[in-house]
């Protein structure tokens, strides 16, 4: 039995064949550290930790790269002389690298609280500009970018000819044809710099006010957000790697684009299976700013955020999106979190309770043996469901099927020797290996740390009122006696409050 997974470029789900077997090398875009990141956020970075882990489950030996972006990123596609970094550094009166820091933390913190491992390399935009320099060098050599006026930009239009005689035109992986995306290119800054409205930079000349800014061939400048994916992946993953990754959002423009860029400078497809997750709505509605509905990890498990009724437990969230299948949507909404919440408990009790008995099942035969071949079906489906497309929702549905089995023999409704020893044993590893290994889930009973989150919003809460009532004795007294245990509060700019323990 073989994984199959959708691969987004041929639109089928194919059997995974990785190019150099037992090794696989996996690239997936990460964030871009310019703010904290969102719910929105969630779901790509937990999907790629249990490919990760299945992967590795599998006996694959796999090299994870997954990127930070503190540079190149613009802040709205087409309009290039504003990177996020920066605009951002300069609202929050930090260095670039400072902020960068801020929210590279944030976002390892989150990372971890959702039980996420690390991936193998996590290479920074700001450290490959020598390597994507000479990216686009080379793409200028081979024709395919020309500067303007100190700034570089890819020729789509070029390359979309050349390269559609091959069978490889721009647009093959979101079925994008290049005169509807013309069509849609909204008049932008610089324009008159580019060829062709289409064509998209490489490189940006730095207005003088722009404090991120490095030396090359074109003057000095900063990288374009595309072009770093392409330099980092065929750094340390090679010209042809197994699988590409990242959210449905990036199949274009950013994954067009680095398909170009890598296949001018290495003469191939950069990635064999190109996977995608799909988005997450909230309530029925796309997350963005202007619906108010961005809700911020860190909001998340505190339950600050309006939209939310109570806080949700990383675990509950993990739990939450592994409970779809990672190419279906999934709206978020309190009580689709709540009942994710009430089953996470009910599994893992079942599992934790069954982990600690020792001794269970008859040796030999089963005395139920009805029941004794559906346990052994639905173990078998965990395999099966997974090799297909990654189904973690109906893996999770085989799961709930053997709860109330385990929880019958544990309230002594079905004899210990209802199925054999061997199948308890089976069923014992196999959960093991899918709750722990393989979906990474925790219980999400409050543990201390989750006690402490709460005591420390009952805190906040309480100075919040006392400002209210503008009570500035209690509201300090509160900030300085936290402040002496180590615990530093900040007011945000969208009325707030963070905290850091030292
Ligand atoms: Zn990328």
């Amino acid at each position: 039995m073989s994984l199959k997974v959708y691969n987004s470029l041929t639109r089928q789900k194919e059997v995974f064949e990785p190019i150099n077997p037992p090794y696989v090398g996996m690239y997936v875009c990460g964030p871009t550290v310019s703010g904290e990141s969102h719910l929105g956020h969630a779901r790509p970075f937990i999907t790629f930790d249990v490919v990760y882990r299945y992967l590795m489950h599998l006996g694959y030996k796999v090299r994870y790269v997954r990127n930070i972006t503190d540079a190149g990123h613009f802040e709205e596609e087409g309009r290039e002389a504003e990177d996020k970094i920066s605009k951002k550094a300069v609202l929050e009166k930090l260095e670039p690298m400072e902020l960068v820091q801020k929210y590279t933390n944030l976002y390892h913190w989150a990372m971890s609280q959702f039980n996420n491992l690390p991936p193998s390399i996590e290479p920074t935009a700001t450290g490959h500009i020598v390597e994507q320099i000479e990216m686009i060098k080379k793409i200028i050599q081979d024709g395919y970018a020309y500067e303007a006026n100190g700034s570089v930009y890819f020729d789509v239009e070029k390359y979309n000819i050349d390269f559609s005689a091959k069978g490889q035109p721009y647009g093959i992986l979101s079925g994008r044809v290049l005169d509807d995306q013309i069509e849609s290119t909204r008049e932008l800054d610089n324009q008159d710099e580019k060829r062709n409205k289409s064509d998209f930079a490489l490189w940006k000349k730095a207005p003088a006010e722009h404090i991120m800014r490095w030396q090359s061939p074109w003057g000095e400048g900063f990288p374009g957000w595309h072009i770093e994916c392409s330099a980092m992946s065929t750094k340390y993953l090679g010209d042809e790697f197994d699988i590409h990754g990242g959210g449905m959002d990036l199949q274009f423009p950013h994954h067009e684009c680095e398909i170009a860029q890598s296949t001018v400078c290495n003469h191939k497809m950069p990635a064999r299976y190109w996977l995608h997750n799909n988005m997450i709505t909230i309530n029925g509605r796309k997350m963005g700013k202007s619906y108010n509905n961005v809700i911020k990890l860190s909001e998340l498990f505190t339950g600050t955020h309006p939209l939310l009724e109570q806080a949700y437990a990383p675990s509950t969230v993990r739990f939450f999106i592994l409970q779809s299948q990672y190419r279906s949507t999934l709206d978020f909404g309190n009580d689709a979190l709540q009942g994710s919440e009430k089953a996470l408990r009910r599994l893992m009790e079942a599992f934790e309770w069954l982990e600690q008995q020792d001794g269970l099942g008859a040796i030999g035969a089963a005395t139920d043996t009805a029941l004794d071949e559906k346990v052994n079906t639905l173990i078998a489906e965990f395999d099966e469901f997974m090799n297909d497309d990654l189904n973690t929702a109906k893996v999770i549905a085989s799961m709930f099927e053997l709860v109330p089995i385990i929880n019958s023999i544990k309230d002594k409704h079905i004899a210990t020797t209802a199925l054999s020893a061997n199948t308890v044993t089976l069923l014992k590893k196999q959960l093991h290996a899918y709750i722990k290994d393989i979906f990474g889930l925790q219980n999400s009973k409050a543990n201390n740390n989750d006690k402490l989150e709460g005591v420390l919003q009952l805190l906040i809460n309480i100075r919040k009122e006392a400002k209210n009532r503008k009570d500035f004795v209690t509201s300090d007294k509160i900030r300085n006696e936290l402040s002496a245990l180590g615990v530093q509060l900040k007011d945000e700019k969208d009325g707030g409050m963070s905290y850091t323990i030292q």
